[in-house]
């Protein structure tokens, strides 16, 4: 059975990998890689698209996972949302997304509101198609603070937390990120899979 990532990015398959423990293969070291227009409307509609794309063009015995994530912050109507990664613009970098949302943040006069992010996975295979999500609760402020994680991590301060995860140590975020919540739930979904096969 052959377990294939819908992503080329290194990050996301060593921790993939990691939780899964086997080696998940890119699907670009199977077919070339291609581009995928993500116009779906929630994350679990866009983790999906992927997942389809690529098993389309596989061996019908591969198994597809997907992933999808992104911040929400419900006082600015769900934004950045979906757009997370191209919050500032399609080339932006996570920097300009962060300083883009710090700047809405302080536009409302606010310090800090509510935001959670999001983490949907799709699983794509003959038995047929799964989606789960992961959620992560806490807080968006005015500025970034610490050097750790990526994207929006300096500017956020997990639930029952006072520091950021720019602060925070990779242990504690991946204890209770969106992810590994995500990565848990799809666990029994694959080992159902590995079992009738
Ligand atoms: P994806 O790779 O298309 O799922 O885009 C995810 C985007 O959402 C990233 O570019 C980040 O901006 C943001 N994001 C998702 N998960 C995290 C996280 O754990 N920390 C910080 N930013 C995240």
């Amino acid at each position: 059975m052959q377990l294939v990532l819908a992503t080329s990015n290194q990050g996301k398959l060593r921790e993939f990998s990691q939780f899964f423990g086997e080696k998940l293969l890119p699907y670009s070291d199977i077919i070339p890689s291609f581009e995928i227009v993500e116009d779906g409307d929630s994350f679990a509609a866009n983790a999906l698209i992927k997942a389809r794309a690529i098993y389309d063009r596989l061996d019908k015995d591969a198994v597809v996972i997907a992933d999808d994530s992104g911040i929400s912050v419900p006082l600015l109507s769900g934004e950045p949302g979906i757009y997370s990664a191209r919050y500032a613009g399609i080339n932006a970098s996570d920097k300009d997304n962060l300083n883009k949302l710090i700047a809405f943040i302080k536009a409302k006069g606010m310090k800090r509101m509510p935001a959670y992010y999001t983490a949907a996975l799709a699983l794509v295979c003959s038995e047929g198609e799964f989606v789960v999500h992961g959620w992560m609760h806490g807080d968006v402020i005015d500025e970034a603070r610490g050097e750790g994680g990526f994207g929006y991590d300096p500017m956020f301060i997990p639930e029952s937390y006072e520091r950021t995860l720019g602060e925070l140590s990779g242990e504690i975020k991946s204890a209770f990120s969106h992810r590994t919540k995500a990565l848990r739930l799809m666990q029994p979904i694959l080992n159902m899979i590995k079992e009738k096969r």
